[in-house]
């Protein structure tokens, strides 16, 4: 059976996470929030699994447009490997810095600075849409003449570099700052402090911030995320406000030209008025109130379950049915939802639980098909369905109500 190596990603970066947590608890710092910690990998494991689902097709768009468009005949070599890798680091600088820049690309790039902690996890904090519009960017990357196969190397090596520049633990560099981008330039960079908004865009190379005249040097203390915070843990609203937000700043101009503007506009000239608006519409405010620490825990065992679904996703794709494919990203993703619901304590949940139970039943079905276990089904589903509200009453109860009172009785 084939392993995909890549897989091993999944654990050792939650290794690092782990590592960096007890690193900083040793040091007496506190800089990982649980709520703030789970949504942001949560955000990630949506990344990945969509990711790996939409990879084949990004190769394929580099190959088509390197051999039907590609300027040059480029094989490799060390100097091309080199000049392929600056060109990279490059074209992500334009791309990162216009993704701040301009409204329809801040839609997808603005999940990644919701986080109000700086740690490993914002490295996971990333979206798929992200994925889509920088392959647009390196679109170029064929048409100059490298080839797929060298690009899809060097985007490998790119995109695991972030991860480490995700961290509060580590100082200073010394002569490391004035090349790469180290984790003080990406601290600036996360920062919501009027004087270092908008700069440290680089990825691995930090010259092209000091050449473009976007560099800044960390000189103070940091207040992480974005200027308006986001008060919600809700993983819908975290990936879709601010595309709401535009589509309702586009509809208030008048005429293409301006609203063609807006689309393409800078992200300070939509409204801050726009969003407690689809809040109250969407009833998104967050209660305030902290999950019970057994709903935590239940928390906790989903991200887990959905990190080792995930692990297994990508290390044996190959060997899935695209039907096996579609449940499995649907079942990860229906939880995902669920993790933010309970966080926000919504009611809804129980209708998320009994669609993934009946996902997660189909799945069986698909791996097990057995006489026994469809009558069992053939039972269970007619009375689940005659007991819908009595069922969903007592799961609330149980959920929130009463694991809430019997916390507040040993307190
Ligand atoms: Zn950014
Ligand atoms: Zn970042």
């Amino acid at each position: 059976m084939h392993f995909n190596y890549l897989a091993l990603a999944v654990p050792l970066f939650v290794g690092l996470i782990v590592l960096e947590f007890f690193v900083a608890k040793r040091r007496g710092k506190k800089i990982f929030n649980f709520t703030n910690s789970i949504a942001n990998i949560n955000v990630g494991i949506a990344e990945r699994l969509l990711d790996t689902l939409v990879t084949g097709l990004f190769f394929f768009v580099y190959d088509y447009l390197n051999r039907h468009y590609g300027i040059f005949n480029i094989r490799p070599s060390i100097v091309l490997w080199v000049a392929l890798f600056i060109c990279t680091d490059f074209t992500w600088y334009w791309y990162h810095r216009l993704a701040h820049e301009i409204n329809v690309f801040w839609a997808a790039h603005i999940v990644h600075h919701q986080s109000e902690d700086f740690n490993y996890t914002v490295s996971a904090r990333i979206t798929v849409f992200q994925a889509f519009i920088r392959t647009g960017f390196w679109c170029i990357l064929p048409i100059i003449g490298f080839p797929a196969e060298m690009i899809t190397g060097v985007l490998l090596v790119h995109g695991l570099y972030p991860f480490f520049i995700h961290t509060r633990l580590v100082g200073n560099l010394g002569i490391l700052e004035y090349i790469f981008v180290t984790p003080s330039h990406h601290r600036v960079h996360h920062a919501s402090n009027p004087e270092y908004l908008d700069k440290n865009y680089g990825d691995v190379l930090i010259i092209w911030d000091k050449l473009f005249g976007t560099f800044k040097k960390e000189e103070s203390e940091i207040v992480y995320g974005l200027t308006k915070p986001l008060k919600s843990n809700s993983f819908l609203w975290q990936h879709f406000h601010f595309l709401l937000e535009l589509v309702v700043a586009v509809k208030q101009e008048k005429g293409w030209k301006n609203k063609l503007k807006k689309l393409f506009g800078r992200p300070d000239s939509v409204s801050e008025d726009i969003r407690p608006e689809l809040e109250r519409k969407f009833r998104i405010v967050s209660n305030g109130e902290p999950a019970a620490s057994e709903l935590n825990r239940y928390v906790v065992f989903q991200v887990i379950t959905s990190l080792i679904l995930l692990f297994l996703f990508i290390a044996f794709e190959n060997h899935l049915s695209w039907q096996v494919q579609a449940l499995f990203t649907t079942i990860i993703l229906v939880t995902l939802v669920n993790c933010g619901a309970i966080l926000e304590q919504r009611r809804w949940i129980f209708y998320l639980e009994y669609s993934r139970m009946f996902l997660c039943v189909v799945a069986l079905l698909a791996y097990y098909p057995s006489a026994i276990l469809a009558t069992l089904i053939a039972v269970v589903v007619p009375f689940s369905i005659y007991f819908f509200n009595f069922l969903q009453r007592r799961y609330l109860y149980f959920v929130y109500y009463f694991r809430r009172r019997r916390q507040l009785l040993i307190q």
